[in-house]
C-alpha cells in the first residue's frame, strides 16, 4: 500500500471512515527521529497492505495534532473502525515495537513479507556499521583507498543531527547538525559508496566472514567490520519518563521546540547538549528552567556565557528531578531542592539531555572488551579486542574520551588506514 500524505483534516476524517485500520504519523522538519522512522514506515506500509498508512506534516496540521494530544515528533497513532486506539509511539521509534503493534491490531505477521524477496547474501571486504560522523568519514577514506565496502546505518548523521548549531567544526562558521550531515552525505554519494539505510540486528562470525542480518531482512557478509554506531540517549529512569514521551517529555529540542511556543519548559542536564537545547528553546518558549544536579554548568564556555546572559533561562543548580507530574500529558515536575519555596514546578514540556551511552546489542553479540562506562576498548589504530573488528566514534574509549564530531571522524579515518593495511597484507 502506498503512503497517503494528508492534505486536510477533512481528508483524514474520510480516510478514517473508509478504512478499518489506519495508522497516522505526525512528523516535523529538523527531526532526526522522523528521518529514522521514514524508511521503517515505508517498510511497514509494504508489509501490511491492508492498513491505511498516512503521514501528516505536523506544522501543516497543527489543529489536528492538538486535537489528538500530539506534542512530539514523530508520533504514530493507530485507529480501528474510526476509533483512536490506546497504542501510541513517539520519539526514537524502534522497528520491533511498531511491528508488534501492527501485528496485534491486524492479527497477522508482517515479518515474512519483509524478508521474502531478500534472500541473496551480498559479500564485501568491509562493512561500516553506523552512518554518523565516524562512519561517514570512514566511508570517504575507504572509498579513496578503493576498499570494497558497504555503509549501513538507519540515521545518517546520528546524534549530530540533533544539534541546532555547531560552532566548533573547523570548516564552518556555524552550521546545523542536519546541514553538516547533508554535506558529509553528499561527499559519500559523490564517491559512489554503496549504502543501505537499515539497522544491523544480528552479527555472527562464519569462517573468515562476519554475517550481518539487517532490519530490512537482508543479509550481508564482510571480512572486516568497523563498528561506528555511536551512542543512544540516556533516560531519566523515573516511573513515567518513557510513557510520556511525545506527551510532554522530549529527547529532541530541534524536533519539538515549536510545540512549546510561549510555554514553560524544563531542560534536564548541565553539559553541551542540555546547554544548547536550553538556548534553542529560549528562542520560542516563554520560560526555560535548566535543572542540573551539580553546582556549575560544564561544556563549552561560549554556550555557558550565553545561558547566563539569557533572561528567559533560569538554571536550578544542585537540583534533581524526582518525579514527572502528569497522566496523559506533562503538567509539571517535582524537584528535590525547593525553588522559590516550592518543590513542585509547573511546566508544559520536559527536555531530557542527560547524555548518552553505547547500545550494547552488537557489542555483546561480538563479545568485545569494554570499559566500566560500557564503551568499546580500542587500540591506537582503532582495533578492538576481536580480530577483524574495529570501532570508531562515540562508542569507543578513544580520543581521550573527548566525544566530538571531529574526533569521531578522525577515529574513522585511522581505522580505515589500519583496515587497508590488513587487507593489503592478505593479497
Ligand atoms: P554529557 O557531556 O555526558 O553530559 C550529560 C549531562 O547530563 C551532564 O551534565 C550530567 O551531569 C547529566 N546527567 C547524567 N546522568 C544524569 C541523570 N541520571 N540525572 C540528571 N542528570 C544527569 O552529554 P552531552 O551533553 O550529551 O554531550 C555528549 C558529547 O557531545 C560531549 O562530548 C559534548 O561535548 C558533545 N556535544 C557538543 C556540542 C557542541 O556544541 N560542542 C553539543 C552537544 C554535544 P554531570 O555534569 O553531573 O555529570
Amino acid at each position: 500500500m502506498k503512503i497517503t500524505h494528508l492534505e486536510s483534516s477533512a481528508e483524514f476524517i474520510i480516510l478514517k471512515q473508509t478504512h478499518s485500520l489506519v495508522v497516522l504519523d505526525f512528523y516535523s522538519e529538523d527531526c532526526p527521529p522522523c528521518e529514522k522512522l521514514a524508511p521503517i514506515y515505508e517498510q511497514m506500509a509494504k508489509a501490511f497492505p491492508e492498513i491505511m498508512f498516512i503521514k501528516a506534516f505536523r506544522q501543516g496540521h497543527r489543529a489536528l495534532a492538538e486535537s489528538l494530544g500530539v506534542s512530539g515528533s514523530p508520533t504514530v497513532l493507530f485507529f480501528k473502525d474510526g476509533e483512536l486506539l490506546d497504542y501510541y509511539l513517539s520519539g526514537y521509534i524502534e522497528e520491533q515495537d511498531f511491528k508488534t503493534i501492527l501485528e496485534t491490531i491486524s492479527g497477522k505477521s508482517g515479518l515474512s513479507d519483509l524478508t521474502a524477496d531478500n534472500k541473496k547474501i551480498e559479500q564485501y571486504d568491509l562493512c561500516i556499521i553506523g552512518n554518523g560522523p565516524a562512519g561517514l568519514a570512514a566511508a570517504v577514506y575507504a572509498a579513496r583507498y578503493k576498499i570494497d565496502q558497504l555503509l549501513i546505518g538507519d540515521l545518517p548523521g546520528g546524534l549530530m543531527t540533533s544539534s541546532h548549531k555547531i560552532c566548533n567544526f573547523p570548516s564552518e562558521i556555524e552550521i546545523s547538525g542536519t546541514d553538516l550531515t547533508q554535506k558529509m552525505l553528499n561527499k559519500v554519494v559523490a564517491l559512489e559508496v554503496p549504502q543501505k539505510f537499515a539497522r544491523v540486528n544480528l552479527i555472527k562470525q562464519i569462517g573468515e566472514f562476519y554475517e550481518l542480518t539487517l532490519s530490512s531482512g537482508e543479509m550481508v557478509r564482510a571480512k572486516k567490520i568497523l563498528l561506528a554506531t555511536g551512542t543512544k540517549h540516556r533516560h531519566l529512569n523515573l516511573p513515567n519518563d518513557q510513557a510520556l514521551v511525545g506527551r510532554g517529555v522530549s529527547y529532541c529540542a530541534t524536533c519539538d521546540a515549536m510545540f512549546y511556543a510561549n510555554k514553560i519548559v524544563a531542560v534536564i542536564g548541565g553539559s553541551d547538549s542540555a546547554n544548547t537545547a536550553a538556548l534553542y528553546l529560549a528562542k520560542v518558549a516563554k520560560q526555560v528552567y535548566q535543572i542540573y544536579r551539580n553546582d556549575s554548568l560544564r561544556g563549552e564556555v561560549a554556550w555557558i556565557d550565553q545561558i547566563k546572559a539569557d533572561d528567559k533561562i533560569t538554571v536550578l543548580y544542585s537540583t534533581k528531578v524526582t518525579e514527572i507530574i502528569g497522566e496523559k500529558q506533562v503538567t509539571g515536575l517535582k524537584i528535590d531542592k525547593p525553588y522559590n519555596g516550592l518543590t513542585d514546578l509547573s511546566v508544559d514540556g520536559i527536555f531530557v539531555e542527560v547524555g548518552s551511552e553505547p547500545d550494547q546489542t552488537l557489542i555483546n553479540q561480538l563479545s568485545l572488551e569494554i570499559d566500566e562506562g560500557h564503551y568499546i576498548k580500542t587500540q591506537a589504530n582503532q582495533m578492538t579486542s576481536r580480530a577483524s573488528v574495529w570501532a570508531a566514534g562515540d562508542i569507543t574509549t578513544g580520543s581521550d574520551g573527548f566525544r566530538q564530531i571531529i574526533t569521531a571522524g578522525a577515529e574513522g579515518a585511522i581505522a580505515i588506514a589500519s583496515i587497508f593495511k590488513q587487507l593489503q597484507a592478505k593479497k
